[in-house]
């Protein structure tokens, strides 16, 4: 089952995308933490991101759709994942798409966490994760990023027939439950 996980920062994508991947044994590719473990670590990738993931900006599309193409090339993923950050522009998403296709592989569902904008800044600012990229004026930077550059991905895959719109607000296990059932 290949699934991609969607919405606006705060939303609750990673941790829903952690249940999902519990409960059906496939992993979860979250081009975030790939980029904050690069960071981290001080590699080559690391570097060349740090600035960006800084300033809430989006990380070139050829760096990241060249980084997810290398990871889900590993066997581990032959059986289905959670995408979760990816894709974030409409351009990914065509990439995404060509590489399915030339994998002969296609997307089982597109799952939309809808989470009104005043909680998402309630929720990134009391998460507490320490991320540089969290305080109030990256998360409006964020927030305009996702409404100019990656909102335009829903539409994309709505083209497709792909989109499940989940309510996000509630509790972690009530939202999980709505993907469940929505996904079943
Ligand atoms: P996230 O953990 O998904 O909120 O991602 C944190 C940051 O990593 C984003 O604000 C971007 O700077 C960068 N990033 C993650 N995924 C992508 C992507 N698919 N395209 C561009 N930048 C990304």
């Amino acid at each position: 089952m290949r699934i991609i996980i969607f919405g606006p920062p705060g939303a609750g994508k990673g941790t829903q995308a952690k249940l999902l991947s519990d409960a059906y044994n496939i992993p979860h590719l979250s081009t975030g933490e790939i980029f904050r473990t690069a960071i981290k670590n001080k590699t080559d990738l690391g570097k060349k991101v740090t600035s960006i993931l800084d300033a809430g900006e989006l990380v070139p599309d050829e760096i990241v759709v060249a980084l997810v193409k290398e990871e889900l090339k590993k066997e581990k993923y032959h059986d289905g994942y959670i995408l979760d950050g990816f894709p974030r522009t409409v351009a990914q998403a065509k990439a995404y798409d060509n590489f399915l296709k030339e994998q002969g592989k296609s997307l089982y569902a597109f799952i939309l966490l809808r989470v009104p904008q005043k909680e998402l800044i309630d929720r990134i600012l009391s998460r507490g994760e320490g991320r540089s990229d969290d305080s109030e004026e990256k998360i409006k930077t964020r927030l305009e990023v996702y409404w100019n550059e990656t909102l335009p991905v829903q539409e994309h895959y709505q083209e497709q027939g792909l989109v499940e719109e989940i309510d996000g607000v509630g509790s972690v296990e009530d939202i999980f439950s709505r993907i469940k059932s929505t996904l079943e």
